[in-house]
């Protein structure tokens, strides 16, 4: 199936408050126009260099988030255009794109990575970190941020069992933390749920899943 076909596909299975992001990493602008010229206009992704050079080349009304780890030295790339950062784990982060929003004179939308996985190699926050952050006294400081919901990662294993724990471990939290709201915080968005988890993640409340290889076909990395 074509590139159209299987986002056209994805989205017939999705109920309207499921938003979709294609996550666009490794390919080249020429895929990520069929999807364009098919209708989507959300992209993910993960390094802030190749999300900016598909940025400049690509139409305007595109809304381009970042799926990835950030970097804080790289926040000042991408923070004139980015619509949406998933991967937030840090105070000292949201310092940083706060500056950079300020810069622009924008307000940047972001969501906060909570760890959810057995997995060392994946980042975010526990709910006792991500509580201390949204109630510090800094935190309210920071006008040009907007922390729009949370986001989080299952581990990467065949054991459904697992995964759907994960996933309804973040509902829970995103659940606890909803009621909370200052005028930077209001959670409405849980992105959760790739290419062979997002039905799962549906299921658990995602409202944002982030879908690449079933998009576009299995990436090549060299
Ligand atoms: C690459 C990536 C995805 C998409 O993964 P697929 O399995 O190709 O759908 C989703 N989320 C994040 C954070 C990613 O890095």
């Amino acid at each position: 199936m074509s590139i159209a076909q299987n986002l056209l596909q994805i989205k017939s299975q999705l109920p309207n408050h499921v938003t979709l992001v294609a996550v666009s990493k490794t390919k080249p602008v020429a895929d990520l126009m069929e999807a364009y010229n098919a209708g989507q206009r959300i992209f993910g992704e993960n390094k802030i260099q190749e999300m900016t050079e598909k940025w400049e080349q690509m139409p305007k009304d595109i809304q381009w988030h970042m799926i990835g780890h950030v970097q804080t030295n790289k926040v000042k790339f991408m923070a004139e255009y980015v619509s949406l950062i998933h991967g937030v784990d840090s105070l000292k982060l949201l310092q940083e794109i706060n500056k950079q929003a300020l810069k622009h004179h924008r307000v940047i939308d972001c969501l906060l990575q909570i760890y959810i996985a057995d997995e060392k190699t994946k980042f975010g926050l526990d709910e006792t970190e991500l509580v201390e952050l949204l109630t510090s006294n800094e935190f309210k400081e920071l006008q040009n941020i907007r922390i729009v919901g949370l986001m989080g990662m299952a581990t990467f294993t065949d054991n459904q069992n697992q995964i759907k724990e994960e996933f309804e471990h973040l509902k829970e939290i995103f659940d606890n933390t909803n009621k909370l709201e200052t005028l930077n915080l209001k959670l409405e968005t849980l992105s959760m749920g790739m290419s062979g988890d997002y039905k799962l993640a549906m299921d658990c409340g995602s409202t944002m899943v982030r879908i690449g290889s079933s998009i576009f076909g299995n990436r090549n990395y060299q």
